[in-house]
């Protein structure tokens, strides 16, 4: 990572452990390692616009309209999840930053809007949006205290690859306004990341991991389309490569069944 980059980050700030300036600080650090002439990138989902159906676990048919009637429309402006820690939270407060609005990514720098728009909102993983940004600029990932769990990018893999276990039986809905809603029939559902880590190994073989700390934090730095291309090696060989084994992964286990031909399609979120 040099002047000119574009990083993805996925970090945990309490596994840091106490840094000069905090969340702050460890943005102005990266910003002053990539320059002007680079770009800063977080994951800053947002589950809120979806049509409660579409969901893990949906509400019972008799409560599903009241369910939807709650549902707040797609806006850029929408709480980023809390499972991703405050940084997202930071970067997206920082004047100039930009953020797609769907299950959402947030770019700072140079070409913000740019890496983070054209996206497909029923494949935000697929090869526009930011992911397709971050590869136009041979960028890279940061994972600073967060295991290969978060690396969203292997989803992009999956995606590649059409793996047949992101169909949804239930189309992909996401309400734009109120009482109105866009369907994505080919929406894609991306799961359980519980095993990325096996595309860890590959990355070692090749030399491709760069290792070392972030406060108290370990930490690793990979370019995305590196994690793809591994990725994709695995599923190659391997369809079921990606999952899981947890006992009571629903996920996974459908998933399997997929693969199986023993079910169709899933319909979590
Ligand atoms: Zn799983």
């Amino acid at each position: 990572m040099s002047e000119g980059s574009t990083v993805l980050v996925h970090s945990s700030l309490r596994k840091i452990g106490p840094i000069q300036g905090g969340g702050n600080g460890l943005l102005e650090g990266i910003q002053i390692a990539i320059g002007s002439s680079g770009a800063v990138m977080v994951v800053s989902f947002c589950f809120d616009s979806m049509d409660p159906a579409c969901h893990w676990n949906p509400p019972k048919p008799e409560d599903l309209e009241a369910k939807r009637r709650e549902v707040a429309p797609l806006s850029v402006e929408a709480p980023i999840d809390p499972c991703l820690g405050m940084f997202p939270r930071i970067v997206w407060r920082t004047p100039g930053a930009a953020r797609s609005p769907c299950l959402s990514f947030v770019a700072l720098g140079n070409r913000a809007e740019e890496l983070v728009t054209n996206q497909d909102m029923g494949r935000i993983y697929g090869p526009n949006g930011a992911f397709g940004g971050l590869s136009s600029v041979n960028g890279w990932v940061l994972y600073a205290g967060v295991g290969f769990e978060a690396a969203t990018s292997v989803h992009r893999a999956e995606d590649h690859m059409d793996m047949p276990y992101l169909a949804r039986d239930v189309p992909l809905r996401i309400k734009i306004a109120d009482d109105e809603w866009s369907e994505f029939p080919e929406g894609r559902d991306y799961g359980c990341s519980a095993n990325f880590k096996s595309v860890l190994s590959v990355l070692q073989s090749r030399g491709e991991l760069h290792e070392g700390k972030v406060g108290k934090a370990h930490a690793f730095l990979v370019r995305h389309d590196r994690i793809v291309e591994a990725a994709i090696f695995l599923l190659e060989s391997d369809q079921a490569a990606l999952l899981c084994s947890k006992p009571g992964c629903e996920w996974c286990a459908r998933a399997r069944r997929i693969l199986a031909g023993e079910e169709v399609g899933s319909n979590c979120a």
